[in-house]
């Protein structure tokens, strides 16, 4: 399985994309940063986007991905979340206010934008990869999603505070070969943290000892403002195999 980072910050300064990573380059997990990290050619080829979440830092680019590729002959996205996230991109983003709702576009026989609503903890198949959308811990409805193929799976969280459940399933899954998981602010906004549900590198700390398998564990959604400050308190907690994901860089598990 390849996974590219085409973002790994909780917040945009040049250089500095949002959440997104996009599976086998055809799948998107969150697209917070789908069209500003791929071009034409390679936008088009995904077609398919699961939603972790409504906040914009996950999803601000889907406008531009359909709006750059409603032309494309055959162009149509596919867009999977839990029902309340599809009904916050209802009533929020497609609304025909702030977008168009291109769930109705060009046509409803034919429209370039599907929404799907999942369920959570039952698999689903893309392009020979399942996923399994978890609840987590954050301030609005959250899933992080478990991917897996034949050979191996990646557990991603999501924005989460503290939480349980994603843990436990990612125990319970077979060929884990790595953990994808947040850590947007610095110990010392601790409550800031602790309100918004993300985690800080001593919560952090605090949730690697749910996660019983011996495997990375791969860090997205630092605030850009305190960059510095969280990769050296993430340094001094010590753990060999935990790291900070790379934008840009592809991973093969
Ligand atoms: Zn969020």
């Amino acid at each position: 399985m390849k996974v590219k980072i085409l973002g790994c910050y909780g917040g945009n300064i040049p250089g500095h994309g949002m959440t997104s990573l996009l599976v086998n380059d055809t799948v998107a997990l969150d697209a917070g940063w789908v069209s500003s990290a791929l071009s034409l050619k390679q936008q088009v080829k995904v077609k398919d986007i699961l939603i972790s979440h409504s906040h914009l830092d996950h999803t601000c680019t889907l406008p531009f991905l359909i709006d750059n590729n409603f032309s494309s002959p055959g162009f149509s996205l596919r867009i999977y979340a839990i029902p309340e996230v599809v009904a916050s991109m209802r009533n929020h983003l497609f609304n025909n206010l702030t977008w168009p709702d291109f769930t109705s576009l060009p046509n409803d026989m034919t429209p370039v934008l599907k929404l799907i609503e999942i369920t959570p903890e039952k698999p689903f198949t893309i392009n020979g990869l399942t996923f399994r959308a978890v609840h987590v811990s954050h301030i609005v409805p959250t899933t992080g999603f478990i991917v897996e193929d034949k050979k191996a799976a990646v557990g991603f969280s999501s924005d989460t505070g503290p939480t349980q459940r994603f843990w436990d399933l990612v125990n319970a899954t077979n060929n884990l070969k790595a953990v994808i998981t947040e850590t947007s602010f610095p110990n010392e906004m601790q409550e800031l943290a602790n309100v918004s549900g993300h985690l800080t590198p001593a919560a952090l700390e605090h949730e690697l000892k749910k996660l019983k398998k011996d495997v990375p564990v791969y860090l997205y959604g630092f605030k850009p403002k305190h960059l510095k400050r969280i990769r050296r308190q993430v340094r001094e907690l010590g753990r060999k195999k935990l790291h900070l994901l790379i934008q840009g860089k592809t991973y093969k598990f």
